[in-house]
C-alpha cells in the first residue's frame, strides 16, 4: 500500500510539470498517445487514437511540435505527413514494433529479385504495406506503384489493388493479409506464404497464387488462440468475442466481430448496459475500455492477457524529458525522415486515400 501511494505521489508530480510545460508551450505543441500507451501517458495526451488517425490529426492542427507517444513506424509516418515546419519527436527511440521489424528493404529487394523468376513483378506483382512498417518499406511499396493500408482501410485497398494487377504482395501481417484476402472471398488454395528466411527453391505456388503474404506477425495479437474463444465462452456465458484482425485466422472464424482497434471501442462502446465482451487486442485497450465502461463486461481474451512491450517503454519521465528539452532550445528524439525516402512512402500512403474513395 505504501509503495503504492509512492508510486502515485510520483506520477503525480510528473503530470504537473508535464501539465505545466503544456501551457508554457500553448499551441506550439500536441501530444499524442496511441490507445496501447499506458494509462498516465493517455492522461497528459491531448489527443488518443490509432497510428493514422494520430498522424492526421498531427498534420491537421498548427502545432510546430508532435510528441507521438507510440512506436517508431507511427512517429515516422506522422513525420512523412507533417505540414512543412512541424516536428515529430517521440520520447522512446528504441520503441519498436515487432511486426515492423519482421520486413527491411534488403529482404524486399532479395524477395523482388526471387519473385521475379516466377513472374513478371513489374507488370504481374503490386504490394501492399500495412502501416505498421518502417519508412523504408513503405518506399519501396510506393516506388512499385503500391499502396500502404490500415487494418480498417486492408479490404478496400486489396480490392483496388487486385483491380489493377493480378497479383497483391502483402505485408508484412501474413494474418491480416489473409483474413482480409478471406473476406473479399479468396480463399486459401490463391493465397501462398512468403518466407524471408527461408526462401523456397520450388516457386510454383507463387505463379499460381493471387496474394502472396509476408511471413510477419504482431506477437501481441498471435498469442489468441481458438481455445481461448472456447474458455472465455464458458467462463463468462453469453459474452461476445471482438478480435483485431491481426490474430489468426482460426481465432478471427470463431469470433463473433472482428475489426481495427477503432471499431472494437466503438462496437464495446455502443453496446446495450449488460453486454459483455471478451476482446482480442492489446490488455492496455482492453483494461481502459473496461474502466470506462463500468455498465458492461469487459474482459481480454487471453489469459495471462498480452501486452505490447514496446508500446510500454514511454514513462512520463521520458515524456518530460522531452518537453523540457523543448524549452531549453533542443529537440529530444527528433524523427527525420529524408525527403527521397518520404516522398515514395507518401505515394503509397497517398494511394491509400485514393483506394478508399475508390471504394466508396
Ligand atoms: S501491438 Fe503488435 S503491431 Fe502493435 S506495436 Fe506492438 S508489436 Fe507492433
Amino acid at each position: 500500500m505504501a509503495h503504492q501511494l509512492e508510486v502515485e505521489r510520483l506520477s503525480h508530480s510528473w503530470i504537473e510539470e508535464i501539465e505545466a510545460t503544456k501551457r508554457r508551450l500553448g499551441d506550439e505543441l500536441l501530444i499524442l498517445a496511441h490507445h496501447y500507451q499506458r494509462d498516465e501517458i493517455v492522461k497528459v495526451a491531448d489527443f488518443r487514437g490509432d497510428s493514422l488517425e494520430l498522424a492526421r490529426r498531427a498534420a491537421a492542427s498548427s502545432a510546430h511540435w508532435i510528441t507521438f507517444c507510440g512506436v517508431h513506424f507511427m512517429a515516422e509516418t506522422a513525420a512523412i505527413l507533417a505540414r512543412p515546419g512541424q516536428q515529430v519527436l517521440i520520447p522512446r527511440a528504441d520503441a519498436g514494433c515487432f511486426l515492423a521489424h519482421s520486413v527491411d528493404r534488403v529482404q524486399l529487394l532479395d524477395a523482388w529479385e526471387r519473385l521475379s523468376q516466377a513472374i513478371d513483378v513489374e507488370r504481374e506483382l503490386l504490394p501492399v504495406a500495412y502501416v505498421n512498417t518502417s519508412a523504408e518499406v513503405k518506399a519501396f511499396v510506393g516506388e512499385r506503384g503500391g499502396a500502404c493500408c490500415t487494418s480498417s482501410s486492408a479490404g478496400k485497398v486489396l480490392a483496388w489493388a487486385l483491380a489493377r494487377a493480378p497479383k497483391v504482395f502483402f505485408l508484412p501481417d501474413q494474418h491480416l493479409g489473409r483474413n482480409t484476402a478471406h473476406a473479399l472471398g479468396i480463399g486459401d488454395a490463391e493465397i501462398a506464404l512468403w518466407d524471408p528466411n527461408y526462401p523456397p527453391e520450388d516457386l510454383s505456388q507463387f505463379r499460381r497464387a493471387r496474394v502472396i503474404l509476408w511471413r510477419g506477425a504482431c506477437n501481441v495479437h498471435v498469442r489468441f488462440l481458438p481455445e481461448d474463444v472456447t474458455r472465455v465462452r464458458k467462463e463468462h456465458p453469453g459474452v461476445r468475442v471482438v478480435v483485431h484482425p491481426e490474430c489468426r485466422p482460426e481465432v478471427v472464424r470463431l469470433a463473433d466481430e472482428v475489426g481495427s482497434t477503432s471499431h472494437i471501442i466503438r462496437v464495446v462502446e455502443g453496446s446495450p448496459p449488460g453486454a459483455g465482451w471478451a476482446v482480442g487486442t492489446e490488455h492496455r485497450l482492453v483494461a481502459r475500455l473496461a474502466k470506462e465502461n463500468p455498465d458492461k463486461k469487459v474482459v481480454s481474451l487471453g489469459d495471462p492477457p498480452p501486452y505490447c512491450a514496446y508500446m510500454s517503454l514511454i514513462r512520463l519521465p521520458d515524456l518530460a524529458r522531452v518537453l523540457s528539452g523543448l524549452l531549453s532550445g533542443e529537440e529530444p528524439g527528433l524523427v527525420e525522415v529524408p525527403e527521397e525516402v518520404a516522398g515514395p512512402a507518401r505515394a503509397a500512403l497517398d494511394r491509400m486515400w485514393e483506394a478508399l474513395d475508390d471504394g466508396r
